[in-house]
């Protein structure tokens, strides 16, 4: 779908996966306008298509416009759009448990022009992939390093907008973990660096003496699709969670005293990833054993069991095709 300034959104249509022109002045390759979106279309157990709550997916895209001063996209004309889309490639959604079809919305500013103000043209576009398992064989425990040195988003900035420019800031903190054989950053906020923020690509829990705890949404943590189902479904099940601001010390207490049960991420890739071990400084803990704890694992039995179709979606999240 292309935008231009005085005509709005226009000319949406489908075309086979090729490579784009675009100009070099072109503002997004030097002002990073671009947001984006990641969501997947499932196989059920009855041979059905389904999309997992797709709605919450554009709703998030217009808020990360809002910020990045691009035009609204309209949502109820997406949506349309991205069923058209995966009922035409319908063949291209794998059934292999924990397979599926990527779906990455994007838009990026093109007007070439290189003075900093707004682009005056758009181009929205949906390109989708067949995607493999996140885990070669069940579910693996991941090691992950809180930063240092480096913050990730701050709110005030470019925040929670699911914008380029944050992924782009992250990249360092994902060198500096890698490099010291872990496979994600845990983000602590911009200005204390004490308070729980993410993961590179999830957002975080703690179940800490029997109760589950996220940071609250501030601004800068991005607002996980998984983890807002993720809270109904622990509500669902009478599993107190609780929304709010926690230290990486009070994580690094519940430790040492016992009482730090579980730590798991939430999101589209991730899924549920269990974490089994967590750096903080010199400190090395060690989570549940290194093995998957019982909420995660209800919580994953949950999640993919909605989206192969095999449990009731009873909160109407998803949409068959
Ligand atoms: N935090 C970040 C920084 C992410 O990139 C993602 C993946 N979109 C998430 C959290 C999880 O969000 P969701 O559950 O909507 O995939």
């Amino acid at each position: 779908v292309e935008y231009t300034e005085g005509k709005g959104w226009h000319d949406a249509r489908i075309i086979p996966y090729q490579p784009i022109q675009i100009d070099p002045s072109a503002m997004v390759f030097h002002y990073g306008q671009a947001v984006f979106e990641g969501l997947k279309a499932y196989k059920t157990v009855d041979g059905k298509v389904l999309l997992f709550r797709p709605d919450r997916n554009f709703a998030r895209l217009n808020n990360s416009n809002e910020r990045m001063v691009i035009p609204a996209i309209d949502e109820a004309f997406a949506l349309e759009a991205l069923k058209q889309l995966v009922t035409i490639d319908r063949e291209w959604v794998p059934d292999a448990p924990g397979t599926s079809l990527y779906i990455r919305p994007f838009i990026i500013g093109t007007e070439a022009n290189l003075g900093v103000h707004p682009s005056k043209s758009y181009k929205f576009i949906i390109i989708m992939s067949p995607s493999g398992s996140y885990y070669k064989e069940g579910i693996n425990p991941v090691k992950i390093m809180v930063e240092q040195k480096y913050v990730r988003a701050v709110a005030g900035g470019t925040g929670e907008a699911k914008t380029a420019g944050n992924y782009a800031s992250a990249l360092k903190g994902q060198e500096i973990a890698t490099a010291e054989g872990y496979s994600q950053t845990l983000w602590l906020d911009g200005k204390e660096k004490k308070y729980v923020e993410e993961v590179g690509s999830m957002n975080i829990f703690f179940k800490i003496n029997g109760k589950v705890v996220t940071p609250a949404l501030n601004g800068s943590i991005l607002p996980g699709i998984t983890r807002d189902s993720m809270i109904q479904v622990l509500k669902s099940k009478n599993i107190p969670v609780e929304e709010r601001r926690i230290t990486i010390d009070e994580v690094v207490e519940a430790n040492k005293n016992g009482t730090l049960e579980e730590v798991f991420g939430t999101g589209t890739a991730a899924v549920i990833s269990p974490v089994g071990e967590l750096k903080y400084l010199d400190e090395k803990i060690i989570i549940n054993d290194g093995k998957i704890g019982e909420v995660s694992q209800m919580l994953y039995d949950t999640l993919t069991g909605i989206q192969n179709g095999t449990i009731e979606d009873t909160f109407g999240w998803t949409i068959k095709l």
